[in-house]
């Protein structure tokens, strides 16, 4: 008897699907009209706001400063207006805590007033909710019976409307703290990250610019997300993929990623329907979205937006990340976002593209057209380079999870070793100012001198020019590429605009302290950014970052290799980063250690859950079919190869049974402490969990396909 029925039938209903028809069509839509359709738009506020509360909201969202409640009653019943107007009939709050995950609790516009309902929505309603803060994590900030936290409008995002096929609700962007104003979620502290990024370059840029003004300096992000899309028939016959998010078993398939055919290959039509719709969703919230494309793994594809100011754009991600799953769910798929959901093919990650630069001066990372740009811009580039140096740790820790460290060190995406990546000609200009803190080109023979000569034109990386490192230089902006696909871009960019703003003030400090000796700023800049270099210059590292040639050559160099998760998290505690955190006002010792603790208590969590299931798996679906068909084989164990068969599995079904015992011995294992229990997660159940997968991969192999009850790699990467 056979125990795939599920697994055929989900097969022929695939085979055999009927084309989704089009809700829509493009060639008939102006995307500029239902581009920000559903956004609270500075333009729509104009519209509709008395000029006097439209100045007042304006300079807070410039500022990012509190609203007056006075503004905030006359702006909310505006929002109302415009809400109801479209259809919303709820108002959400909506925040980031430290899950990582976006959170929204709904309320109806809609209250009885002894007639009938009315619709109501305060300034109060508008600027601050108090959901029951006691079911998230806030890794011992708050003892459960003073649990209150509250959320607050972040003015510098917009609100919008979320639209779903039975209604619609207006969603208002929050900061989530407790109580006694500490951050429990992830945009408080980008927030003041993004202040402290204004303030430290400003005071450069004074020093450039002899006090000119120059306007808000802002963080930009531009993050590229990938992601899978498989079959939701078959993705529900796996309880690995539904429930942790990744495949736990799985024989490597026939066919990978070797042929090299998937990446910018032809979009699969019904994926390119879903993207269509996607993008289309994006749209209408003002999320501008511009890129599609293939992946390099089967079943792979990316999305990437147009970079944005970094608090915008964390909401956007957040937000595509939600309509990737949304709009897949009504194409019959599932969106994987997990890091690695198939061992063997490329896992998925999010490249951060990061940048800074305000009205006045434009990009701060863009080399300029003038010696004194380049040498601002040489100066900004320095500064990157010792926040990253000096930091390393701690970069390396905002991207460390579970997910993750399946997939950095493998050799399809950066390693654990934090290093740079600069380009050829960026990185013989920056060894120039390290020598001499002149620039000099060997290319062109001449020799520069700080802020008097230009640049030599440096090349835009077009594409992927070194895959294999981790924050590299392309063109314009460093692009942080170990961010893992489900991450909130929040963690990452709070750790770069803090360092960077930190490594800023240094700078300015130590110009200041220059010019007391030598009154020609550019000499005393270039003997400012000389020591910087000869110092951090280190983290520097322009070739392959698989190779095992750079493992070695970057302990000489003493740079940290923090291998996984449970290595990596305690560097959000060391004494350097509370340190930069508090100097930057950005996130004190406190928040610190509870964000350390939730993030270990995660892994823990994760794993156990993993592991857990991989027992289960083995025993209750596994097991029972391997052993089914040996029993099966009986009738033929006289002939040579059935005879052998039966033998190779049950030998293999022991072996299963056996890790499968062992792996819940380690997993009962109870150590003091969470950092003890993540290290034993890590260094013992995943090596066990890893054992019991080694022999149901085995039995995948030659156990009959009739008897397999779980969908194979071949059919999840390339049913659609
Ligand atoms: P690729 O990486 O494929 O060469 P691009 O470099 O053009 O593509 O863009 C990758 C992402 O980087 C996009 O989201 C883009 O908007 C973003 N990006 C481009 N310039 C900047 C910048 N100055 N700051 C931050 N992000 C940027
Ligand atoms: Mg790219």
């Amino acid at each position: 008897m056979s125990t795939n029925k599920a697994r055929r039938e989900a097969i022929s209903a695939i085979a055999s699907q009927p084309r989704l028809k089009g809700t829509f069509d493009f060639r008939n839509e102006k995307i500029d009209v239902i581009f920000g359709q559903n956004v609270f738009s500075l333009e729509k506020m104009e519209k509709r706001l008395p000029k006097n509360v439209f100045k007042s909201l304006k300079a807070s969202i410039e500022t990012g400063a509190k609203l007056d409640l006075a503004v905030a009653d006359v702006v909310a019943s505006a929002i109302k207006d415009w809400a109801l107007e479209m259809g919303a009939t709820h108002y959400a709050h909506v925040f980031y805590p430290l899950t990582g995950f976006t959170a929204e609790k709904h309320d109806t516009f809609f209250e009885p007033n002894g007639t009938g309902t009315l619709a109501q929505f305060s300034g109060k309603a508008l600027v601050q909710a108090e959901p029951d803060a006691s079911s998230f994590p806030n890794g011992g900030l708050r003892s459960t019976f003073e649990a209150r936290g509250y959320t607050a409008w972040d003015v510098t995002s917009p609100a919008y409307i979320f639209d779903n096929e039975n209604g619609s609700t207006l969603c208002i962007p929050t900061a989530f703290v407790s109580w006694k104003g500490e951050a429990l979620d992830k945009k408080t502290p980008l927030l003041r990250s993004m202040a402290a990024v204004n303030r430290a370059a400003s005071r450069v840029l004074s020093l450039f610019n002899n006090n000119k003004k120059h306007g808000f300096i802002s963080a930009s992000c531009g993050p590229e997300q990938e992601y899978f899309l498989v079959d939701s028939r078959l993705y529900f016959l796996r309880p690995d993929l539904y429930t942790c998010g990744r495949t736990l078993f799985g024989a490597k398939p026939a066919k990978g990623q070797e042929f090299e055919d998937q990446y910018f290959g032809t979009i699969p039509e019904r994926v390119l329907a879903c993207m269509m719709e996607t993008e289309r969703e994006c749209f209408k919230l003002g999320i501008p979205v511009k890129t599609r494309h293939n992946e390099v793994a089967p079943a792979q594809y990316e999305v990437a937006p147009i970079y944005e100011s970094a608090n915008v754009a964390h909401d956007h991600q957040m937000l595509t990340m939600t309509l990737l799953k949304h709009v897949a769910a009504k194409h019959g798929f599932v969106c994987l976002l997990m890091e690695k959901p198939f061992a063997g093919v490329n896992g998925s990650g999010k490249h951060v593209n990061w940048s800074i630069g305000g009205p006045g001066v434009g990009n701060l990372l863009e080399p300029g057209n003038d010696p004194h740009e380049n040498a601002q811009f040489l100066a900004f580039c320095t500064a990157v380079i010792r926040a990253i140096d000096s930091h390393q740790g701690l970069v390396r820790a905002s991207v460390a999870s579970a997910g993750n460290d399946h997939r950095l060190g493998a050799n399809e995406a950066p390693p654990a070793i934090i290093s740079i990546y600069l380009g050829d000609m960026l990185n013989e200009v920056i060894e120039q100012v390290k020598k001499s803190g002149t620039a000099s080109t060997s290319r062109k023979g001449g020799h520069m001198t700080l802020g008097v000569d230009t640049l030599p034109v440096l090349p835009k990386d077009a594409g992927d020019r070194n895959r294999t490192s981790p924050f590299a230089f392309t063109g314009n902006k460093f692009e942080f590429r170990a961010v893992g696909s489900a991450f909130s871009v929040a963690g990452p960019l709070t750790v770069l605009n803090t360092i960077m703003a930190d490594s800023l003030d240094k700078m300015a400090d130590e110009i200041a302290e220059a010019l007391k000796s030598e009154k020609n700023f550019n000499a005393a800049l270039q003997s400012v950014l000389k020591e910087i270099l000869q110092k951090h210059g280190r983290i520097i590292f322009n070739g392959n970052g698989y190779s095992e040639a750079w493992h070695k050559e970057a302990a000489k160099r003493g740079l940290k290799n923090l291998r996984n998760t449970p290595e990596a998290l305690p560097e959000i505690v060391s004494k350097s980063s509370v340190e930069v955190f508090e100097r930057q006002n950005v996130l004190s010792k406190a928040e610190l250690e509870s964000r350390e603790e939730i993030y270990t208590h995660s892994y823990v969590l994760t794993t156990n859950t993993e592991s857990k299931l991989v027992s289960e798996i083995a025993r209750t679906m596994i097991l029972p079919a391997a052993l089914k068909f040996a029993a099966d084989l009986t009738n033929v164990e006289k002939t040579k190869s059935g005879g052998k068969l039966r033998k190779q599995v049950i030998a293999l079904a022991d072996e299963l049974a056996e890790a499968a015992d062992a792996l819940d011995t380690l997993r009962e294992v109870a150590k003091s402490d969470t950092h003890a229990q993540a290290k034993h997660s890590c260094d013992k159940v995943i090596p066990a969990m890893l054992k019991v997968r080694a022999a149901a991969d085995a039995l995948e192999e030659i156990v009959s396909d009739e008897y397999w009850p779980l969908p194979s790699y071949q059919e999840l990467l390339y049913l659609r």
